[in-house]
């Protein structure tokens, strides 16, 4: 189902009309390559554009085109605390969701490790997002397992292992960052979502949960 998902994706959200098919199967061999890594949470649309030689733009809005409802990414928004001590930790908004009531949207939003609070109206020009695999759409393990090119690499035996099951090692040649499942560099600002979320022929979206979003955070703002 994997191949038929991506295609009928491509197909129904009019992907087709901005972007050729080579793009699709680039996007296919990325995502047999990042559930082989099976270390990253977040997909990464730079780490895609490099890998194919593809304008970032390009990249970002080519993702943007699978996170509608029948798609398979989803989008998450957050901000980092700016209390030095958190050293940028993520606070993530999908708790209040954004769809929410003007009245939710009123309420303020905590830090889970400091307990600073923030409004919402505050933080949003520094919110950012990642695409996320949704939960019930899964890559194959007989089609990821090819990509284990060197089967004798100890660094591909370590990433292969749930994070549970590795050693941190002192002698370990593995750069270790604060929070490697996070994908540091992977975030793309809200603003670049929004302005191409409206780079279509036909003056619609191409996201329409990202423009739901806006169209709640807007009304909220207004009062
Ligand atoms: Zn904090």
């Amino acid at each position: 189902l994997f191949y038929e998902k991506l295609t009928s994706t491509y197909l129904d959200s009019g992907c087709v009309n901005y972007f050729p098919d080579k793009m699709l199967n680039d996007f296919s061999t990325y995502l047999k390559g990042f559930a082989a890594n099976g270390r990253k949470k977040y997909l990464n649309p730079y780490r895609f554009a490099i890998d194919f030689n593809t304008p970032i733009r390009d990249a970002i809005k080519f993702f943007m085109f699978f996170t509608n409802d029948d798609g398979i990414l989803d989008i998450k928004y957050f901000f980092e605390c700016s209390n030095s001590a958190c050293s940028s930790h993520r606070i993530f908004l999908e708790s209040i969701s954004l769809n929410k009531s003007e009245e939710q949207l009123d309420e303020l939003i905590f830090c889970d490790m400091c307990s600073r609070d923030y409004d919402l109206s505050t933080v949003i020009p520094y919110i950012k997002v990642y695409f996320q695999l949704k939960p019930d759409f899964t890559i194959p393990k007989e089609e990821s397992r090819i990509y284990k090119s060197d089967p004798n690499s100890t660094i591909e035996a370590l990433e292969g292992l749930p994070d549970h099951l590795k050693v941190e090692s002192p002698s370990s040649t593995i750069p270790t960052r604060s929070h490697p499942d996070e994908g540091d560099d992977s975030a793309v600002a809200l603003e670049t979502i929004v302005s191409i979320n409206k780079e279509t022929n036909n003056g619609g979206v191409i996201s329409n949960p990202v423009e739901n979003m806006l169209l709640s955070v807007a009304s909220f703002l207004r009062n």
